[in-house]
């Protein structure tokens, strides 16, 4: 390892929670990591810490002007007993793509795998291993200097926390209901939405709560400018099978590249599947629909790895998709990634990557 951390122990260890009733993001493990970063130093003094609440300048500019970012991933015990992270050198990468729209300081790729894996090592007895369940990660970083200027910060803090979280789906996979987007929108070219920070969730809530209210799980976001094209669905990202190949969104600022979404492309490729990162305009989605050409759609993420999608409404248009049933396509993908991130199935990709 290139990199060593202090360690501090905790004196108390808390009492793991009952593998049955974990849900998502509500219990934390014993420890922490920890790094600061100033100008001079740079990051610096990366340790491992007990869990707890962090010391915050009541003026520190992330309060502010919210200049922060987020990432989150899963480490799994596979059947072996072995700790393994799925792809964690793409969360690395994407934090700097973050952190360059952010005006925030770059994390050497390498430091930031070994500080998740390190953090990861210590709390690994806090990684459930009933079907479904994992320990989310979740690195982010916050500008600390208390400053009330409107200019970047000059200090941060990068922490990673860690939670044990439940199966996504209680009983099974099973199909959500969406409504597409038609008031609010997420994100411009040229704006953040390909960055993963909270400012895009805070102004998302609205319409997520909204959804809720309506009976709906979720919203298809369309583009920000005609309100005419697919984007994502909620915060995750969108695939469309029509005529047997599968559109997505494309890679163009206003979509977060979702690391799930690239797993999907290379197994679905892999399959022989064409899958075409192409704008679709949801008025071809109705018209392909009525002439009984979508066959499946569904939505990808760390969290919940693979979401179909059983009901869409569109206006006063509803579109049941595949009588409302998991498709074969999502299961088939929901089955493999999942089968290869807990070593079940063959990783031909290399992208599991060992804790020690
Ligand atoms: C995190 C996120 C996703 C999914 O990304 P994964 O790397 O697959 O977890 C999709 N959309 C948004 C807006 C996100 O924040």
């Amino acid at each position: 390892m290139k990199y060593q951390f202090s360690v501090t122990k905790t004196k108390v260890p808390k009492i793991k929670p009952d593998p049955d009733t974990l849900g998502f993001g509500e219990v934390f493990t014993d420890h922490m990591f920890l790094m600061d970063y100033n100008e001079s130093e740079g990051w610096h003094n990366g340790r491992i810490v007990p869990y707890g609440p962090l010391e915050l300048d009541p003026a520190a500019l992330v309060l502010h002007y919210g200049q922060e970012m987020f990432e989150g991933l899963k480490a799994y015990k596979n059947p072996e007993g072995k700790v393994v992270l799925f792809r964690p050198e793409k969360n690395a990468e994407r934090t700097n793509n973050t952190n360059r729209r952010m005006c925030m300081p770059e994390v050497d790729p390498e430091l930031y795998v070994e500080a998740i894996k390190a953090v990861v090592a210590i709390d690994q007895d806090w990684i459930p291993e009933k079907e479904g369940t994992a320990l989310y990660i979740r690195p982010f970083i916050i500008a600390t200097e208390p400053c009330l200027s409107v200019r970047p910060s000059k200090e941060y803090l990068f922490a990673v926390v860690l939670s044990p979280v439940g199966p996504y789906y209680k009983e099974g996979m099973a199909p959500t209901k969406i409504y597409v987007e038609q008031n609010f929108i997420r994100s411009v070219k040229g704006g953040t939405g390909f960055a993963k920070i909270g400012g895009n969730y805070a102004g998302a809530m609205l319409s997520q709560e909204v959804a809720h209210e309506e009976g709906y799980s979720q919203v298809l976001w369309l583009d920000g400018i005609e309100k005419k094209y697919v984007e994502e669905i909620g915060t995750s990202n969108a695939f469309f099978v029509v005529d047997n190949e599968v559109i997505t969104a494309p890679l163009e600022g206003t979509i977060l590249p979702g690391i799930t979404r690239d797993s999907v492309i290379n197994v679905l490729r892999g399959w022989g599947y064409n899958v075409r990162e192409e704008r679709l305009a949801i008025s071809d989605l109705w018209e392909y629909y009525k002439e009984g050409r979508v066959q499946e759609i569904f939505a990808s993420g760390t969290a919940a790895v693979i979401s179909p999608v059983g009901e869409l409404k569109w206006n006063d248009h509803v579109m049941i998709i595949n009588n409302g049933e998991i498709g074969e396509i999502s299961q088939k993908l929901y089955d493999e990634i999942t089968g290869i991130q807990l070593g079940k199935r063959e990783d031909k990709f290399g992208w599991v990557v060992n804790v020690d």
